[in-house]
């Protein structure tokens, strides 16, 4: 057989080296839609084959979704129940499984999660034109209102308020929607995906550019986009929520749109925010809301008592403090904070 020359070796090699290096740097590029659902900005990325039909049945998934759960929108499950005045109205099964869960964090966190809280949310207005400081009768009527015991829910889907009574999931909407939206992406085959529901995050599958998913956290006290630091996972949700989301300012007052349904107003728990850590994003949405009106005592409790569930709370005073199992899987990056672990 005939040998090779030095310099035929060389090309061969040369080939193989730019083949191999080619197939193993290849990051397939994820499709990625935006849109503006929900009253935020919605991104959805994933990769694999399908993702070109799969990601924009997503969005339009999440847009029926929002016609289904927003009190804003006529025709709404939501707002159907509000306007039937202490009578029952049936509702598709999924808002019915929705309230049926906001319900349960209603009872988990001692009512700190309400979903009546329909009556206040319309009185303040925060985030709306109509904005405003009610006065001190005003929230005392609203408060009147204001019970999660008040709903029934029968066979799954017939829903009864109180008369006067008015529901509100926003505070539990989008972290359904997103759990919604990653099944909806696995069964269409999707390998990865990042949902991010106006800074709720929902990642699964691998991260395909390696390593664990990397997940920013919005620092309160920077304007949009500074980063308090980085959360690490497999995959799961991080889902925060906190004062700078939605307020107005009166007289130096900041008025945010997290509601305490002990005293009708802003939750002054001491919070400027908290991000929760969970496997998927209904129960991460709920407990943000929930952890924020409970404050830090009795919110890192809640949280070290329920399995798989991981807290970060940012302190009025400074402090950044971790429930035990972010340990190591939090990176503080913002300026000015101390770091805690409880
Ligand atoms: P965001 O929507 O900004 O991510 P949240 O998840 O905390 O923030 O939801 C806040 C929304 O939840 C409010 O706009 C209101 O519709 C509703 N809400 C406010 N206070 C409560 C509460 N105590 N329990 C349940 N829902 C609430
Ligand atoms: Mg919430």
């Amino acid at each position: 057989m005939k040998i090779p020359s030095k310099k035929v070796v060389a090309l061969f090699c040369l080939i193989v080296l730019v083949v191999a290096g080619a197939v193993l740097c290849h990051r397939p590029d994820p499709v990625e839609k935006s849109a503006y659902i929900m009253g935020t900005l919605v991104r959805v990325r994933a990769w694999g084959a399908g993702a070109d039909r799969a990601v924009p049945e997503a969005l339009e998934r999440l847009s029926a979704l929002e016609q289904a759960l927003s009190a804003n929108l006529e025709d709404s499950d939501v707002a159907r129940v509000n306007r039937a005045g202490g009578r029952g109205v049936s509702v598709s099964s999924a808002t019915g499984d929705l309230l049926g869960e906001a319900l349960r964090f209603a009872g988990l966190s001692g009512g700190a999660f309400d979903p009546t809280v329909g009556a206040l949310v319309d009185l303040w207005g925060i985030g709306t034109e109509q904005a405003r400081v009610p006065g001190d009768e005003e929230i005392l009527s609203a408060l009147e209102r204001v019970d999660w015991h008040g709903v029934r829910l029968f066979d799954g889907n017939e829903v009864r308020l109180e008369a006067g009574q008015q529901l509100d999931l926003g505070g539990i909407a989008k972290g359904y929607a997103a759990d919604v939206l990653r099944d909806q992406l696995k069964r269409e085959g999707i390998r990865s995906g990042l949902i991010d529901l106006g800074g709720n995050i929902l990642v699964f599958g691998e991260n395909p550019r390696g390593g664990k998913w990397r997940i920013g956290v919005q620092d309160p006290i920077q304007s949009r986009g500074g980063v308090l630091g980085v959360v690490e996972l497999r995959e799961g949700s991080v889902v925060t929520s906190g004062t700078y989301e939605r307020f107005f300012e009166r007289d130096g007052v900041r008025y945010h749109h997290i509601l305490d349904p002990a005293t009708g107003r802003p939750a002054r728990s001491g919070l400027l925010a908290v991000t929760v850590v969970s496997p998927g994003s209904l129960e991460g949405d709920a407990l943000t809301t929930a952890l924020f009106v409970m404050g830090l005592d009795l919110g890192i409790a809640l949280v070290n008592g329920l399995e798989g569930v991981e807290a970060l709370f940012v302190t009025e005073d400074g402090r950044v403090v971790l429930s035990p199992g972010l340990e190591g899987r939090f990176t503080l990056q913002g300026e000015g904070y101390r770091l805690e672990t409880r």
